[in-house]
């Protein structure tokens, strides 16, 4: 029997709102699956999480529920939260023994009680040492910028259910601004349109896969018509109906138009160094929401700052989070405080 299998994993992770990302120690990013579980109403047993879960939302019968616990970037079912957690955990280890050290990292915004709430979900989860850290902290150190530099970064980090804005400088977030719009509020907003626009109800998943796929939030050299199927209103049946993609883009517009005032408020608010780094380094733009197409765009054409969006943005966070305990004494002062 190989004797490394009987050590704990020290592991990384990123509790997203969308989506829960699990990197190990010496081997990377292991787990990476919707924040989502299903559960029996009646017993609160746990049927399924992460894809599978997510494949029955909007499908299940009366007996099951499928929610979202991280919903509004913090944890909004306790309970739940930690059985997601420690189920994922469970997943990922290939040995009995739980995680010794987590590195997990928390909105920026956080308040004292839902830090300590992350803090017990994660020793509740089995770990002996549980370190915090910001999430645009994370999202800086993954993309590769110097956190401990004495000039200012600014990142925006654009989840399922927050945006944050953070400027991070000397090892610290100078400024931080979080807003509770992003990408889960674009996606509603294809719903409401498709009621109100073309009398058709269409699930959560339908609208999300639309935004993915033909969501935009400035003209694109190449509009689309796509065929969506979704409930009737009226008569209460099946129906598909066509639409463009530039009707999808005034839908996303007032959605996109608070993620930029949000953006702008904090330029306003930055000492003026800083402002005048960011004009020279630009903003880096980090998390799921960054994909829809032209933001990038739209906020450097409002802001006058130029826009640089991550490379694999959904990953930012989680990777950060693990160099973070890949070098640990590095990062001693990024960590947030008891
Ligand atoms: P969180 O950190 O809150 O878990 P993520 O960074 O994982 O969030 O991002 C999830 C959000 O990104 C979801 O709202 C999802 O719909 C959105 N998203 C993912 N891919 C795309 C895409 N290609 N275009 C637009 N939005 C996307
Ligand atoms: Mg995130």
């Amino acid at each position: 029997m190989p004797f490394f299998g009987m050590f704990a994993n020290d592991i990384a992770i990123d509790l997203g709102t969308a989506n829960t990302l699990i990197y190990m120690k010496g081997k990377g990013i292991v787990l990476n699956e919707p924040s989502v579980v299903t559960y029996d109403v009646n017993t609160k047993k746990i049927v399924a999480i992460g894809d599978e879960a997510k494949r029955m939302l909007g499908r299940v019968h009366k007996e099951l529920n499928v929610i979202r616990p991280m919903k509004d970037g913090v944890i909004a079912d306790f309970e739940i939260a930690e059985n997601m957690l420690r189920m994922f955990i469970k997943k990922i280890s290939n040995s009995w023994m739980p995680a010794r050290r987590i590195v997990i990292c928390v909105p920026s915004g956080i308040t004292e009680v839902e830090k300590r709430a992350v803090r017990e979900t994660a020793e509740q989860a089995g770990a002996k040492e549980v370190h915090l850290i910001s999430e645009p902290m994370a999202a800086a150190i993954g993309i590769g910028l110097d956190v401990h530099a004495s000039y200012g970064n600014m990142i925006v980090d654009i989840g399922g259910g927050t945006t944050e804005i953070a400027v991070i400088t000397l090892s610290g977030n100078a400024n931080d601004e979080s807003i509770k719009t992003a990408g889960d509020e674009l996606t509603e907003a294809i719903v409401r349109f498709f009621r109100s626009n073309h009398n058709i109800l269409i699930g959560e998943r339908t609208a999300e896969e639309i935004k993915c796929q033909v969501g935009s939030v400035m003209p694109m050299s190449e509009e689309v018509i796509i065929e969506v199927k979704g409930r009737d209103l009226v008569a209460g049946v099946p129906k598909i109906t066509e639409v463009s993609s530039q009707e999808i883009r005034e839908a996303l517009n007032p959605v996109a138009s608070l993620m930029v005032d949000a953006i702008k408020l904090a330029l306003e608010k930055t000492a003026p160094e800083l402002s005048s780094d960011i004009l020279e380094r630009g903003i880096f733009l980090t998390g799921g929401g960054a994909l829809i197409k032209g933001l990038d765009e739209r906020i450097s054409t409002e802001t006058g700052v130029p826009v640089h969006v991550a490379e694999d943005p959904l990953t930012a966070v989680v990777r950060g989070t693990g160099k973070v305990l890949e070098n640990i004494d590095n990062y001693r002062k990024v960590m947030l405080r008891r």
